[in-house]
C-alpha cells in the first residue's frame, strides 16, 4: 500500500513575524487536504509564534544539536525546539553539510536526540553534481544513509529526504527515471538497515519541486512526498504542490 504523502516546506533563513500570514494561509490550504501531511520548518525564531497562531499545523525546525545541553554557543537542543512547539526537525540538509561541515555520524546523533525528545526527524541525503557525473550517486547516497541512520529507527518518527545537491535552488530537476532509481535504492537500503517496517518509512524528493513539476515527481514509485525550499514560502506557490500531493 502506498504511503500517505508528506509535503514539508523548508523556509531556510527566510521569514520574519510579518511572514506569519503566509504560514496561516498554507495551514488553511493544508486543512482542506486531509489526505496529505503538510508542515513548514521555519527559522527557530518563528517556531513558537507559528505554533501559537496555527494550532494543529505541524511546525518543524531546520536543525538540532545532538547534545542535551552544554557549551555549544548558538546551538539549540531538541528539548528547546520541542518546548518552542516544533514536532520534528530537518537534519543533515546539504547546506549544513557544506556550510557547517556536518558529517553523517553527527547527523545520526542529531536524529537520536530529536527522537529521544519525542520529535520526528527528516534526514537529508544527496549527491553533488560531480558525484552524479562520476556515476557515484547511488553509492554516495546509500553510504550517507547507512552512516547517518539512527538506532531504533521506525517509520512513525523517521523520514528520509533525497535531495540531489545540484537540484536545490537551481531550477534543475533530475529525470523521473533517475529519481525512481535513487528512491528504489534508498528503499532497498532501508530494508537492509531496519528490515521490518522499512516500507513505511517515507522518502521525500527535494530539489526545485514546484507547482509545475510536483505531479510528475510525486507519481514516481517510492516518492512519498516532497521537501520544498523556495516554492514553500508563499501559499500561492506551495498550495499547488499540496494539491498535487492530494491528487497523487
Ligand atoms: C531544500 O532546500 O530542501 C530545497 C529542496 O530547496 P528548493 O526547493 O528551493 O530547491
Amino acid at each position: 500500500m502506498a504511503n500517505r504523502k508528506y509535503i514539508v516546506g523548508n523556509w531556510k533563513m527566510n521569514g520574519l513575524r510579518e511572514n506569519l500570514g503566509d504560514i496561516a494561509d498554507i495551514a488553511a490550504i493544508a486543512a482542506g487536504h486531509d489526505g496529505v501531511d503538510v508542515g513548514i520548518c521555519t527559522p527557530a525564531t518563528l517556531i513558537a509564534a507559528a505554533v501559537q497562531a496555527n494550532p494543529g499545523f505541524a511546525i518543524g525546525a531546520q536543525d538540532c544539536h545532538f547534545a542535551e545541553s552544554g557549551a555549544h554557543t548558538g546551538c539549540l537542543s531538541a528539548a528547546m525546539l520541542k518546548e518552542a512547539g516544533a514536532t520534528y526537525s530537518i537534519l543533515g540538509h546539504s547546506e549544513r553539510r557544506a556550510d557547517q561541515q556536518e558529517g553523517d555520524t553527527e547527523i545520526k546523533g542529531k536524529a537520536e536526540a530529536v527522537h529521544a525528545a519525542g520529535m520526528g526527524a527528516i534526514i537529508c541525503v544527496g549527491e553533488t553534481e560531480e558525484e552524479r557525473d562520476a556515476c557515484q550517486a547511488i553509492e554516495v547516497v546509500t553510504v550517507q544513509l547507512a552512516n547517518s541512520f539512527p538506532d531504533g529507527a521506525s517509520a512513525d518518527w523517521l523520514t528520509i529526504a533525497y535531495e540531489p545537491v545540484w537540484a536545490i535552488g537551481t531550477g534543475r530537476v533530475p529525470a523521473a527515471s533517475d529519481v525512481e532509481e535513487m528512491h528504489a535504492a534508498v528503499r532497498a537500503k532501508l530494508g537492509e538497515l531496519m528490515g521490518h517496517g522499512s516500507e513505511e518509512v517515507r522518502i521525500l524528493y527535494g530539489g526545485s519541486m514546484n507547482g509545475d513539476n510536483a505531479a510528475e515527481l510525486l507519481a514516481v514509485p517510492n516518492v512519498d512526498g516532497g521537501l520544498v525550499g523556495g516554492a514553500s514560502l508563499t501559499a500561492a506557490k506551495f498550495g499547488p504542490i499540496i494539491e498535487a500531493a492530494s491528487a497523487a
